[in-house]
């Protein structure tokens, strides 16, 4: 998923990213349409060949992000979206035809951040600390071709800062394996210094000394947005479809996927309670003679069960909160 303002270079990069044309019919909204329009989702499927493998890649862009002069609804339709896939792969993990799955679960979102900011701004904040919890959240420095490598440095700094600050969980690479190459190590390392990513994105293919590289043209020279020392580009496509991709699908469902689920059943179970709570009113009020199979019996067991477990939670709380009271008493002596 990518999440950024209009303008940033979003297509660009995805083009550039996966060598693709996927936005070659697009319409530029007009000023009018801007101001109107809030975030529509405008998800493109492409197939991509990395190492033999061939991966079918969705891409799912959010074209009017902060184009609206009100952004207050861009987070809940990204949100939305990102729920809704969860939920549609709840149903069919549930369902009968698990064997022909599709995961359209969005693995990870890059988060574009404007060159010209001076760090997060509350709008980013707002966004990501909406998303964080649910999705890997990369960020990239769209355009980092205007700014200077001192500039670059100090803008990641600040961006790092405030992740910590406002304690923004954003997607953590995992420790390398003590038994990896040094090369791959080496790897590792300078992907983990170079987040937040600077990109540089071109769908312009230009002539370097007879190698045909993608960059951007300028008039003092060209920038290639494959050159490590241009741009960390490179190292975005290599964690991207390579390095990182499977750590991106195993942490959404090991951690994101797995509280949306634990959410979804919490809320069935609370709502079976509340049914059977009403069941049991009823055939008391009425009293007409309600049939009680075994499965409903084993069920109010079970429901007996879980209330009494939850009392011992509450009170283990309760003692949990005034042990810690006395111990801030102490500490405050
Ligand atoms: P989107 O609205 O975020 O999808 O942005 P686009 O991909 O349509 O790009 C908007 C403009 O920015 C286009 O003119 C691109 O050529 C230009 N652009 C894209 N990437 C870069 C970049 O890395 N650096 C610079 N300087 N311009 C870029």
């Amino acid at each position: 998923m990518v999440v950024g303002e209009s303008g940033l270079g979003k297509s660009t990069l995805i083009n550039s990213l996966f060598l693709g044309d996927l936005y070659k019919n697009r319409k530029i909204s007009d000023v009018q349409d801007r101001i109107e329009k809030t975030t529509t989702i405008e998800k493109k499927t492409m197939e991509i060949e990395e190492r033999g493998v061939k991966l079918r890649l969705t891409i799912v862009d959010t074209p009017g992000f902060g184009d609206a002069i009100n952004c207050e609804d861009s987070w809940r339709v990204c949100s939305a979206y990102v729920d809704e896939q969860f939920r549609q792969y709840f149903t069919d993990e549930s369902g009968l035809n698990r064997r022909h799955m599709q995961d359209n679960r969005v693995h990870c979102c890059l988060y574009f951040v404007p060159p010209w900011a001076h760090s997060l701004r509350q709008v980013d904040l707002e966004m990501m600390r909406r998303l964080h919890r649910k999705v890997n959240i990369v960020v990239v420095i769209a355009k980092a071709d205007s700014l200077t490598a001192a500039e670059v440095k100090r803008l990641k700094t600040r961006i790092l800062n405030d992740l910590d600050e406002y304690q923004i969980q954003v997607y953590q690479f995992p420790e390398c394996d003590s038994d990896e190459d040094e090369e791959f190590k080496q790897q590792d390392r300078e992907l983990k210094a170079a987040a937040p990513f600077a990109v540089v994105a071109s769908d312009t293919v230009l002539e370097i000394g007879g190698k045909r590289v993608r960059g951007r043209q300028y008039p003092w020279g060209i920038v290639d947005v494959e050159n490590p020392r241009h741009s960390d580009f490179t190292k975005l496509r290599t964690m991207l479809i390579s390095t990182h991709m499977q750590d991106l699908k195993d942490v959404t469902q090991d951690v994101h996927y797995e509280n949306f689920r634990a959410q979804c059943i919490s809320q069935i179970s609370q709502h079976a309670m509340r049914e059977r709570g009403k069941l049991k009113r009823d055939s008391m009020g009425n009293n007409t003679d309600v049939v009680f199979t075994d499965t409903d019996r084993l069920l109010l067991q079970k429901d007996e069960e879980i209330r009494r477990m939850q009392d011992m939670l509450t009170q283990m709380q309760q003692k949990l909160k005034a042990s810690d009271k006395k111990h801030d008493s102490i500490i405050d002596v």
